[in-house]
């Protein structure tokens, strides 16, 4: 149900108009064009604006071959990429006044690059998709938008020339003069370079230009990994932005030392979007001050508290992740509840027993286990492996006659990385080694539906990434909400969600020695965690067989973490904190 918060909280900012841009979103499941939590914490923002009925206008691409399907076989990961068209994905091609598709154009050093704009409709709020799988393109530059994430260095940086570029002639091409821009993580940042080629166009100095779309820019950084803050060569980058400096009137090195971070080599797209944004953010407290230290270099002036990165707690869209039977079941009685919770893992174990049973696993799982959840992007820092660090002790732990434990795990590696590969061969071995007994389960092909039927059917939701590298996480809301309790490393939003009632902590959240050392503290706390407190806990019933102390964080775990880390929370923050100051700036420049 929507309902006009921002016209009733802001009713002199009804001018407002932002532009969102993000490289992928995740509405659904039927709409494969997201990766993971980036995307579908874009996908929520978008759904969640929509509700409160906030002007956003997402822009994003729209890639004919998504990312891709994962199959499993004995020696892990395959991917598979699938043909998907716009009306698949249920989008609708804008056409202009003569009926012709609306075409924008962006100057490549290989010759011009077209392409047609799609739109999806949220309620309230729309997205715009670029397209240039389309006849006005060489068979080349139809390939520009064929895989999120795909291809070499020029492959990368030719599609987020489109995103940034493109986006911002889309945009004025449908008439829409937009009065902030959010570049949602660095992939759009060049839109920041067509904004100054218009200002400099209407008149404005160089300076005058920057200080006016500077003063408009809202960033957000969601990742401390350096493969989620893009560099190139500045001879790449030089070769892409040569015309446009041109055209503003500006030295080339001039824009070339928007990228540059003293000492290093490349061009960074965080320091560029760092650069040109009035507002910028991370996406957690934790993160926001591992952003502060990280990015200390561009203020050097500046002590490393007032580097000018603050932060925003990402959160969850609610209708989307919660089950409508705990929705319902939350105020009734704590047999409704854990019945209506006992149900959702019923569904969770019909899924996994046959989507689960890949290359030789022969899944055997009991809805009334306890049943943990892990599933997530098989990117190192995450450390999918930590659990399985002393496999005889996890054997004895599942296999206890009295207190079954069974773990349920789904996830995808980009397919460059060979480690996060490795890793999901290495797991998934272990789904099918008879010493675990058909406890753990890898479901393959990770994606929103699956996840929606993980994060309601467990019981523990399992997060052991390397301090302090997981930004937010988001995984770990959507299992609360739904009576999952977190078992977690103090990282992310976990570190602001964390109290005793809602979950448990893996170690203390600091960091020591090696990372071999580290694993070692955190594999041990993990594990004695599980055996001490959550198994216990789980298996310890009243008369009526419900656990009554579990029952106790299961309420806490669904109201406070529904309450705090919603996308709802999150947008009237974004509104407040950021949009609506980026536009009384922009007016009044
Ligand atoms: C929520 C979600 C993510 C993000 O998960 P994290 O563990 O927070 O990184 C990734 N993929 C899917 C399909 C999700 O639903």
């Amino acid at each position: 149900m929507t309902q006009p918060w921002f016209a009733t909280t802001f009713p002199a900012d009804r001018e407002m108009v932002v532009a969102y841009f993000c490289a992928e979103f995740g509405l659904g499941a039927d709409v494969p064009i997201y990766s993971g939590g980036l995307g579908i914490l874009a996908g929520d923002h978008l759904k969640a604006a929509a509700d409160l009925e906030i002007p956003v206008i997402g822009v994003g691409l729209f890639y004919s071959e998504g990312y891709f399907s994962q199959q499993i076989t004995s020696d892990g990961q395959h991917e598979r990429y699938l043909p998907q068209t716009g009306e698949s994905i249920g989008a609708t091609r804008l056409l202009d006044a003569t009926g012709m598709p609306i075409c924008v154009c962006v100057e490549m050093p290989t010759g011009p690059v077209y392409a047609h704009v799609w739109r999806i409709e949220i309620g309230t709020v729309q997205l715009l998709l670029l397209d240039a799988r389309i006849p006005e393109n060489t068979e080349e530059d139809q390939g520009i938008t064929a895989r999120l994430y795909g291809g070499d260095r020029t492959m990368r940086i030719r599609q987020e020339m489109l995103l940034g570029i493109g986006g911002i002639r889309a945009l004025a091409a449908l008439g829409i003069s937009p009065t902030v821009y959010h570049l949602n993580e660095g992939h759009s940042v060049f839109l920041q370079i067509e904004r100054l080629r218009h200002a400099v166009a209407r008149g404005r100095s160089y300076d005058e230009a920057f200080s006016a779309i500077r003063a408009s820019s809202v960033f957000t950084t969601h990742t401390p990994v350096p493969a989620g803050n893009e560099v190139f060569t500045d001879e790449l980058v030089r070769e892409f932005l040569a015309p446009y400096a041109h055209q503003i009137g500006v030295p080339l090195e001039r824009l070339i030392a928007l990228g540059k971070v003293a000492d290093e080599p490349d061009f960074g797209l965080t320091p560029m979007a760092l650069r040109t944004s009035t507002f910028a953010n991370g996406v957690s407290k934790l993160h926001g001050e591992v952003a502060r230290t990280m990015w200390h270099g561009l203020w050097p002036h500046l002590d490393v508290d007032k580097v000018p990165i603050g932060s925003i707690t990402n959160g969850v869209h609610l209708p989307t992740w919660q089950a409508a039977n705990i929705a319902r079941a939350i105020d009734q009685s704590d047999r409704d509840l854990w019945n209506a919770h006992r149900t959702n893992v019923g569904h969770l174990v019909a899924l996994a027993s046959t989507r689960g049973a890949v290359a030789g696993a022969h899944p055997q799982l009991r809805p009334d286990a306890l049943t943990i959840g892990f599933s997530r992007r098989f990117a190192t820092y995450k450390r999918a492996g930590l659990l399985f660090r002393d496999p005889d002790r996890l054997a004895r732990l599942l296999s206890a006659p009295h207190a079954p434990v069974q773990i349920v795990i789904a996830g995808k590696a980009h397919p460059a990385d060979t480690h996060g590969k490795a890793l999901i061969a290495m797991v998934s071995a272990f789904a099918r080694d008879p010493s675990m007994a058909g406890r753990i389960v890898f479901i393959p092909d990770y994606d929103m539906r699956i996840g929606e039927t993980i994060v309601q059917g467990t019981d523990v939701w399992l997060n052991t990434p390397r301090l302090p590298m997981e930004a937010s996480g988001t995984s770990g809301m959507k299992a609360a909400i739904n009576g999952s309790l977190n078992l977690s490393i103090l990282d992310g939003w976990w570190a602001e969600g964390f109290t005793p009632d809602h979950g448990w902590a893996i170690d203390d959240g600091t960091r020591c020695g090696t990372d071999d050392e580290q694993d070692a503290r955190d594999h041990a706390s993990l594990l004695t965690l599980l055996e001490t407190e959550v198994v216990p806990r789980f298996y310890a019933r009243d008369s009526q067989d419900i656990p009554p102390a579990w029952m106790h964080m299961m309420r806490a775990a669904i109201t406070d973490i529904g309450h705090d880390f919603s996308a709802i929370r999150m947008v009237r923050e974004y509104a407040q904190h950021l949009y609506v100051p980026a536009h009384r700036s922009a007016v009044s420049a």
